[in-house]
């Protein structure tokens, strides 16, 4: 039997240091928060969307190809179901919502009982917790790694499991600067990238604040005038900086590259259909409904709130009806629909994100054990890999599943 030190006490180190301690190990959880699982209470907000209901087969279709191909194997070795049902032993029951996403019942607190359940686990297999205690340097030469600074002293042990999260949030414990360690050491890493976060604007709308645009899609372009890079399904909310909501999030990644790359312009289309279509309904409807005010047509497709500024930028007023629609207004109004202008994004703050891109270079690692190829005794599990979900409960499966084969040693 080994000893084994975990190090971060988040959803992938509780259950990495719970699964080698069921497995018969000594194991010491380092954690630097006062408590455990500091983002894992904030997640869903606050509700914690532990996982994502489905076979397998679909919870790795919604990762980039490369990640679900790394995480078959655990996946398969620790799934949705093997989650919830360690749960549901510790008191903790479930729900699914239409869209699959998994949450424990609705009551306060319900990330918290999470957190609970997996700090009586790992109670139970008598895992050491040493909260307040954050790793600040880590020896060795591969193959072999020597041990962790804690407090300005060495710690040695047979085995490592660093599961110290991403670089989002640095308030919840997780800076990020692991990877910059591992770096150091030679270890091959993506460095952190934004991904699920709020896109800040150039030209912010604070006066829409709290307006959502629903059904409709968020479309990612190379300039103004340039083609289409990307799109995604869903709505979005106005906030005093930018856009938030589902597709701001799903498309931020992609966002931020774009702008680095020189060229990123943001629309949304309430409507699926083409201009032309549009365009063709709108004459249509001035030639059956003259009378009826640009304003009512455009409250079909936009909230209210958006309507009086939106029909003033085009120099209409509130009393315009179809019928002496000039036809540039009449296009103006269609692009309204079709494609509302949001602009150019500000860079994207990694510090916001759901989750952080880049980690650990994921074919530095055996999916299979987490282990770092070229080390003897030094694991990597959770989003310290190079993982990033969507949306959904994947993140979490990731980290769960990643730490289960990370302690299963
Ligand atoms: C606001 C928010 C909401 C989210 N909601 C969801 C959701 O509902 N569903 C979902 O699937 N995903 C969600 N996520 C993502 C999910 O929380 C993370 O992907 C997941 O927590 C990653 O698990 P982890 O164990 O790898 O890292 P973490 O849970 O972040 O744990 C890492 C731990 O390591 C500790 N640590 C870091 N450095 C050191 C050090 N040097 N020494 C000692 N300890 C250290 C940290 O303090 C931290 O506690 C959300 C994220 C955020 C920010």
């Amino acid at each position: 039997m080994a000893n084994v030190v975990v190090v971060g006490g988040g959803a992938a180190g509780l259950v990495a240091a719970w699964r080698a301690a069921s497995l018969g190990h000594s194991v010491q959880l380092l954690e630097a928060n006062g408590r455990l699982g500091v983002k894992l209470r904030i997640s869903g907000g606050g509700k914690c969307n532990i996982t994502h209901d489905g076979p397998l087969k679909e919870l790795l279709a919604a990762f980039p190809k490369e990640q679900a191909r790394f995480l078959r194997p655990s996946l398969h070795a620790f799934d949705n179901g093997a989650v919830l049902e360690l749960l549901r032993r510790e008191g903790v029951e479930t729900y699914t919502r239409d869209n699959g996403r998994v949450f424990p019942l609705d009551r306060p607190g319900s990330a918290g009982a999470v957190v609970a359940a997996f700090e009586a686990l790992v109670q139970r297999v008598g895992v050491r917790v040493r909260t307040g205690a954050r790793v600040t340097g880590l020896l060795g030469r591969a193959p072999r790694f020597e041990g962790l600074l804690l407090e300005g002293e060495r710690l040695h042990s047979d085995v490592f499991i660093l599961a110290t999260g991403g670089a989002s949030y640095p308030e919840t414990g997780t800076r990020g600067e692991v990877l910059g360690w591992l770096k150091g050491l030679q270890v091959p890493v993506e460095p952190w990238f934004p991904a699920l976060a709020p896109l800040p604007l150039q030209r912010p709308r604070p006066d829409w604040e709290g307006v959502a645009l629903r059904e409709g899609e968020l479309r990612l372009s190379a300039g103004a005038e340039g083609r289409r890079l990307a799109s995604f399904a869903g709505d979005i909310v106005f906030t005093k900086a930018g856009i938030s909501g589902p597709a701001a999030l799903e498309l931020s990644q992609t966002t931020e590259r774009a702008r680095r790359a020189g060229a990123a312009w943001l629309t949304y289309a309430s409507v699926p259909e083409l201009p032309e279509q549009v365009d063709a309904a709108l004459q249509a409807e001035q030639r059956s409904n003259p009378r009826l005010l640009a304003a009512t047509w455009l409250s079909r497709h936009l909230p209210e709130r958006l309507v009086e500024p939106l029909l003033q930028a085009q120099a209409l007023s509130r009393a315009q009806m179809l019928k002496d629609l000039p036809k540039d207004a009449r296009r103006s109004l269609v692009a309204l629909v079709t494609a509302l202008p949001l602009g150019e994004p500000q860079a994207v703050p990694l510090a916001r994100g759901e989750v952080a891109a880049g980690g650990v270079t994921l074919s530095a690692v055996d999916p299979r054990t987490m282990a770092l190829r070229s080390w003897d005794n030094l694991r990597v599990c959770g989003e310290l890999l190079d993982i990033d979900g969507p949306v959904g409960g994947y993140n979490l499966q990731a980290a769960f599943s990643t730490g289960f084969a990370a302690g299963t040693i």
